[in-house]
């Protein structure tokens, strides 16, 4: 029993396992690590397995073997050695001892062991900077392939035998300096060193080393760390390369107010020459036009970080101010603090002066635009308008706001006009694709009206070459026409005078010449009616051809007053004694036209001031238009009347009448719907100029079928007495 209480006491798991594999016997250990288990098969209690442990050597051992071996039970994630020896007992049977060393702690921290060497293996050969061991001596204990790859070397055993201080270093000294620097503190931190590849070129390096010692603290070498540079370097250079080179100012400041740096063209912004000078300026007092405006910069970038756009007024060292485009961050040491700002500066000067100019520019285009004496008039390319202006208004009478955006430009043009213009503006025919040089056009007016003009059009592309709108400049040539029309007609009137004239002349000519044989027959007729009987049939037919000298007389006294060159000038006439006279001329022609006249003088007319012959011409128009217009005959009514200070005049007839649609343009030039033979269209046209010339007006007013009355008004002549 005692015996039995010893193996309690110990520390190994002890078992006696019997030949059928029941266990016979566990010692406390044995029954902490694997619980009770006397009487059950081993294996179910060890291995938790009603099979035989594969590893299991027990009839070796019930032979008489002692057995030592590592037993792992991932189960119970433990390691175990092992001990089984056989138990002779006093009769024949057969059993033996296992005893179990629990070693898992062990076996753990062995493989954490293992690991972690593995790790530092497989980090040295990976990692991504060059390791190395050296010797103090000058030679590569080892280093690992990144090192071997930066410096250009395929094998290790070639680079573990090159001299260090004369194959790597470019200027051997560094080694020194390099060896003086660590052996004196123990490591070095960020050397910055430039070293050769194999096929020599420069390589610049950061080294962090430590010293190794051997047991006696006596220095053995280095091994650290090589950082290759050249990227990092390369990226500097291109850093600064760009601090310098680019086309704003670039620039670090303290909190406090001061450059750190600048590049030149800052510098150059701020017409400072020395960069020492600009280094040593007090930023609020000597860059800020306005000092307030660097507390407000402040205030910006230190809340959000950083200020982008920031626009402030900065003082050159001229003292000449420039609007500057400011933005920068903040920045912050190591420890966190903040302690100042970085950024750009872009001068806005020119910018602001584009600005200026472009807006000239625009205000230019748009008074042009609005003041143009020409309509112009944009469109989008479905039509609708955007651009309407003063002159597009007065010459089409739509108004600005009633057309932009809301109308199409269609509208304006006659019936598929519109289509036709663009047509000619993608054709390459007219001034060039996408151009219309002055091209004879006409538009509606919003009442309807037709207006003649050119129009000068271009599509407008953007910068793709799409199509975006199409703008137009309109040429009102109605006055021009009007004028042109005018000449013309003052022309065709000088030929007209000219031609009365003439005739004016051969008439009284002959009425002169006929004149003086006429008192000739006059007189015989008077003598040889005193020598015939006052009953006689004779006498008669004496008296009848007497009244009929007299009336041949009184004709040529007519004709002799009438169409005198003289009397194209101005004068005070008495209008009924111009009518009578016309009227005697046309009568003959118009009874054989069947047309009667009847007149109705009033004899308290006035006088007007005016060309008789120009009246004449009015007159006789209107008389030989109401003939036209009665071709089965009818009467004209020609009537003179006092109203206030004008005379009216009215010719009426009783003929066809005019059509309401086309009354208003009776008095146009070239208006007529008589044939060429009959009419030009000319006679009205020419009687408004001339009633116009003399202050008056002329108004028609018409019935189809039933006739047509032109009433003309001509001030009355008033001769002033206190002159
Ligand atoms: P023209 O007689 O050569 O046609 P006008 O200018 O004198 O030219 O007249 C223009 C048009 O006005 C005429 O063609 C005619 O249609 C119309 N017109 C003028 N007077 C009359 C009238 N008394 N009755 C009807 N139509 C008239």
């Amino acid at each position: 029993m005692k015996a039995i209480s010893i193996l309690n006491l110990i520390e190994e798991g002890i078992c006696v396992i019997k030949e059928d594999f029941t266990i016979e016997f566990m010692n406390k250990s044995m029954i902490r690590d694997f619980g009770e288990g006397v009487g059950k098969k081993c294996y179910r209690v060890i291995n938790g397995s009603d099979e035989r442990c594969p590893w299991c050597r027990a009839e070796e051992v019930f032979e008489g073997a002692t057995l030592n071996s590592e037993l792992h039970l991932p189960a119970k994630g433990k390691y175990y050695t092992l001990i089984e020896m056989s138990l002779k007992n006093k009769n024949v049977s057969k059993s033996k001892v296992s005893i179990f060393k629990d070693i898992t702690k062990r076996k753990i921290s062995e493989e954490k062991a293992r690991s972690s060497e593995e790790d530092y293996k497989r980090l040295f050969e990976h990692v991504r900077s060059g390791l190395y061991v050296s010797s103090k001596e000058g030679k590569f204990l080892n280093a690992n392939r990144y090192l071997l790859d930066m410096l250009g070397y395929e094998s290790k055993e070639e680079f573990l035998n090159i001299e260090i201080t004369k194959d790597l270093y470019v200027r051997p000294e560094d080694r020194d300096k390099f060896m003086d620097n660590i052996e004196q503190n123990g490591y070095v931190i960020d050397y910055e060193v430039n070293f050769k590849r194999k096929d020599g070129s420069l390589l610049p390096v950061l080294m962090t080393s430590h010293v190794r010692y051997d047991n006696e603290n006596k220095i053995l070498g280095y091994e650290g760390i090589m950082v290759d540079q050249s990227q990092r370097k390369q990226m500097e250079e291109e850093y600064k390369r760009l601090f310098e080179n680019v086309g704003c100012g670039v620039f670090i400041s303290t909190r406090e107010g001061k450059f750190i740096n600048a590049n030149q063209a800052l510098l150059d912004m701020l017409g400072y020459k020395s960069k020492e000078d600009f280094l040593n300026i007090d930023i609020t007092k000597d860059l800020y036009a306005r000092a307030e405006d660097r507390n407000k910069f402040m205030d910006m970038i230190e809340k959000q970080g950083h200020v982008i756009g920031y626009e402030v007024e900065f003082k050159r060292k001229d003292g000449t101010i420039i609007p500057v485009l400011l933005t920068g961050h903040v920045r912050y040491d190591q420890q966190g603090k903040l302690i100042g700002y970085e950024g750009i500066n872009i001068d806005l000067s020119q910018r602001k002066q584009m600005e200026k100019e472009l807006r000239e520019t625009n205000d230019f285009l748009n008074n042009f635009i609005k003041s143009s004496p020409n309509a112009i008039m944009a469109s989008d390319m479905k039509g609708d308008i955007f651009i309407w202006n003063k002159a597009a208004e007065e010459i089409l009478e739509y108004k600005a706001y009633e057309v932009i955006g809301k109308m199409n430009i269609r509208k304006i043009y006659p019936e598929g006009v519109a289509q036709q213009v663009m047509k000619m503006l993608r054709s390459p025919d007219y001034g060039g694709i996408g151009k219309l040089r002055s091209y004879p056009m006409v538009y509606k007016r919003r009442d309807g009206q037709i207006i003649e003009g050119n129009l000068s059009a271009a599509i407008v592309y953007d910068g793709q070459g799409k199509e975006i709108a199409s703008v137009g400049v309109f040429v009102d040539l109605k006055e021009r026409l009007d004028m042109e029309r005018k000449l013309r007609i003052t022309q065709e009137q000088l030929l007209q005078s000219e031609k009365l004239a003439a005739m004016g002349r051969l008439t009284s000519q002959i009425a002169h010449e006929l004149n003086n044989p006429l008192y000739g027959i006059m007189n015989t007729l008077e003598l040889l009616k005193t020598e015939v009987s006052p009953q006689s049939k004779r006498r008669k037919i004496l008296e009848m051809a007497l009244s009929e000298t007299v009336r041949l007389t009184e004709l040529l006294r007519k004709m002799l007053s009438f169409s005198r060159p003289d009397e194209e000038e101005k004068q005070t006439v008495d209008i009924n004694t111009i009518i009578d006279e016309i009227l005697v001329l046309v009568k003959k022609q118009l009874q054989e036209n069947g047309v009667t006249i009847a007149s109705s003088f009033s004899p308290d007319l006035d006088q007007v001031f005016a060309s008789k012959n120009q009246l004449r011409q009015v007159f006789l128009n209107l008389i030989s238009n109401a003939r036209d217009a009665m071709p089965e005959g009818g009467t004209l009514t020609v009537k003179t009347s006092p109203n206030k200070d004008n005379i009216h005049i009215e010719f009426t007839d009783t003929g066809i009448g005019i059509d309401q649609e086309i009354i208003e343009k009776i008095f146009d030039s070239f208006f007529t719907t008589k044939d060429s033979i009959k009419g030009v269209g000319l006679g009205l046209s020419v009687c408004y100029g001339f009633i116009k010339e003399h202050g008056g007006h002329i108004q028609v007013s018409s019935r189809i079928g039933e006739g047509t009355t032109f009433t003309i008004t001509l001030p009355s002549y008033k001769e002033n007495f206190e002159e």
